[in-house]
């Protein structure tokens, strides 16, 4: 065993607080990691509160995490002792299923082992996540950091990251396209990067009037405040894509009117309550509706060596891990530029 220390939820309404406990030994096939850097998701508040109501607690989170190989198994040619090595928000999958296969590892059909609050199938009991001083994990779920990146600073990528570029490919935004990005955090920081990155004419729509600086110079072209009607209102029909990172209850409606015929409203932020719809909205210029769940690994991969090679990664802030509680506060208030790492190295 791999006795690791770490920080945890025991309860919804509890403070985060130091907790130990144990990491398997690494297998034939596992990569031991030491983390040095985890971003902190409004996915780990979510659950840290039981908002989406599956947590199990105690409950370590953290799936953005960037750290150096310690060990290997002696199966594992992916990596060696020193390298730079990331996890996302997966651990393990079947690896057969058709959606697997598809490189689609987040809809596997057994379910994908999530890296915090699954079920272990390697150890039994729940996956404990990145707030913490290691991990071991299949080198198939293992990434490579390329060189360029900024190891802090990649660790946000590793789901802020890949959760905007993946809708961002699939739907095939770039050049000659007009997109929205609604919500300026973790994601929407990202989202603004991806985007601008592609080629496309970019709008953040934002809630918060102190970002618009910041905004421009992360990627928008234009923002406009989602809180003015009358803004809104000059935003009508204008858009083939947006992306919704918004992670509480907002009305929907409102940005399924701005896009075109044909037009794209992809949802990635998770509001925990339900959202009503505006069928009309819909059905008259044919407009899409759709949502999108992180991306596969080996998309994953290719969205780190992107950034490497255009110089993109997250603007973050650093904590130290008692800050953690604070830091969730901040989040809450939308108070964040635009992402929290956990400098691993302060939890002794
Ligand atoms: P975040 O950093 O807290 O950013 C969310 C942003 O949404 C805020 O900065 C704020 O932007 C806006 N916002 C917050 N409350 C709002 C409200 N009541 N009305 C309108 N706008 C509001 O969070 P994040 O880490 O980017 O995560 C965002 C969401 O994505 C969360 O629900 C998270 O669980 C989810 N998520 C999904 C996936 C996936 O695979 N689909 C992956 C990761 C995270 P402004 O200040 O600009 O308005
Ligand atoms: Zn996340």
């Amino acid at each position: 065993m791999v006795p690791t220390k770490g920080y945890a939820a025991q309860g919804a309404h509890e403070p985060l607080k130091p907790f130990s406990f144990d990491r398997r030994d690494p297998q034939p096939r596992d990569v031991q990691i030491e983390i040095l850097f985890c971003g902190v998701c409004h996915s780990d508040l979510h659950i840290v509160r039981n908002e989406w109501g599956r947590t199990i607690y105690p409950c370590v989170p953290g799936h953005e995490i960037v750290g150096r190989v310690v060990k290997v198994g002696r199966e594992v040619r992916k990596f060696k002792e020193g390298d730079l090595a990331a996890v996302g928000c997966m651990v393990d999958s079947d690896r057969v299923c058709p959606n697997c296969r598809a490189g689609l590892e987040q809809f596997c059909d057994q379910g994908a082992t999530l890296t915090y609050n699954s079920e272990d199938k390697h150890a039994g009991g729940v996956t404990y996540g990145g707030y913490s001083k290691s991990i071991v994990v299949d080198q198939d779920f293992v990434l490579r950091v390329p060189d360029r990146l900024d190891p802090a600073a990649a660790a946000p990528l590793l789901c802020a990251g890949i959760t905007t570029y993946s809708p961002l490919r699939k739907w095939k935004v770039g050049q000659g396209q007009k997109v929205g990005v609604v919500g300026l955090g973790g994601l929407g920081h990202m989202a603004l990067k991806f985007a601008n990155a592609f080629g496309a004419n970019v709008t953040l729509f934002t809630t918060s009037a102190g970002k618009v600086a910041d905004a421009k110079r992360l990627g928008a072209d234009d923002v406009v405040i989602s809180k003015d009607a009358a803004s809104m209102e000059t935003q009508q029909k204008r858009f083939d894509f947006i992306i919704d990172t918004v992670s509480a209850a907002h009305d929907l409606s409102a940005y399924l009117g701005l896009l075109k015929r044909d037009g794209a409203l992809v949802l990635v932020g998770i509001p925990p309550e339900a959202v009503p719809v505006n069928v009309f909205h819909l059905v008259f210029p044919r407009r899409q509706l759709a949502g999108s769940l992180i991306g596969g690994i080996a998309e994953t991969q290719e969205m780190l060596d992107f950034c490497a090679e255009r110089g993109i990664a997250c603007d973050i802030e650093m904590i130290t891990i008692d800050k953690i509680n604070e830091a969730y506060e901040r989040m809450l208030k939308s108070d964040v530029k635009y992402r929290f790492v956990i400098d691993m190295a302060s939890l002794a």
